[in-house]
């Protein structure tokens, strides 16, 4: 495999990506797994910054659709992927990985708040952050959080790992024909209306140049194949 191509990352995992199979939650060996693969890149020595969703436990617009306020169901949506957080950093901190989490919403007595220069700070000495609580604003998912964060923190890319192998021009659990996209503009996405994150993240991503890949996070070791530059997922940039 060739040396590592980045030197500073933010790795997007769904909340759905924690679940597993089982429908609801955390899964202890996924969990477990997905700190396996996050080692295996931080023992090259990248810088990783981590968003965290919350769909495997709320989703503030479901709940918004059923009668609830939706700036509570958000509150509640934010508060899911500081759980997930949490369980993510002591599945890291189990694998000898030292991970700082930082809320967008202020719990001093969980985990720090959202600093910018000691998020940086946490990144050079080696420590993952997570950032959690998404941006703190309701009406907006954790896929924006991501594009904001890693446009903060400056990270070469945005890696977003998925339960499927990349982007398709169509559903392929669908439309057994869908064709597979390797290289896709932002452009493209947005004018045919792909599937990857909300137009919020996409047109943030667009304006700033973020360079996106979309992998499979079920395939071990896929992680580590996106940082070396191998020809893996769907690419997207302007
Ligand atoms: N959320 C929010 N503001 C944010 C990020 C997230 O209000 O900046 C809430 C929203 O209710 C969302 C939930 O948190 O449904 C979980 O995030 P998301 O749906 O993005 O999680 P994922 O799909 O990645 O698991």
């Amino acid at each position: 495999m060739k040396p590592p191509q980045y030197k500073r990352v933010l790795l997007k995992l769904s909340g759905e990506a924690l679940m597993g199979d089982q429908g609801f939650g955390i899964s202890s060996d996924v969990i477990k797994y997905v700190a396996e693969e996050i080692r295996s890149i931080f023992d090259l020595g990248i810088q990783i910054a981590i968003v965290v969703g919350g769909g495997n436990i709320f989703r503030g617009i479901a709940a918004s659709s059923f009668g609830m306020d939706r700036t509570s169901a958000d509150h509640m949506g934010m508060l899911a992927t500081v759980i997930n957080s949490l369980a993510l950093q002591d599945a890291l901190e189990k694998k000898d990985v030292p991970t700082r989490i930082q809320t967008a919403i202020t719990i001093h007595e969980v985990a720090e708040p959202y600093i910018l220069r000691k998020a940086i700070r946490h990144l050079e000495k080696g420590r993952v952050v997570i950032f959690a609580a998404g941006t703190g604003n309701p009406y907006f998912t954790t896929d924006t959080a991501a594009v904001l964060r890693a446009q903060e923190i400056h990270a070469e890319i945005l890696l977003k790992a998925t339960k499927v192998n990349g982007l398709y021009d169509s559903d392929p659990v669908i439309n057994k024909d869908a064709g597979f996209l390797k290289n896709v503009t932002y452009m493209e996405v947005l004018e045919k209306q792909l599937k990857v994150m909300d137009m919020t993240a996409i047109s943030l991503a667009m304006d700033n140049h973020l360079p996106l890949a979309i992998f499979n996070l079920r395939d071990k070791g896929n992680i580590e194949k996106v940082i070396c530059g191998e020809d893996i997922g769907t690419r997207i940039f302007n």
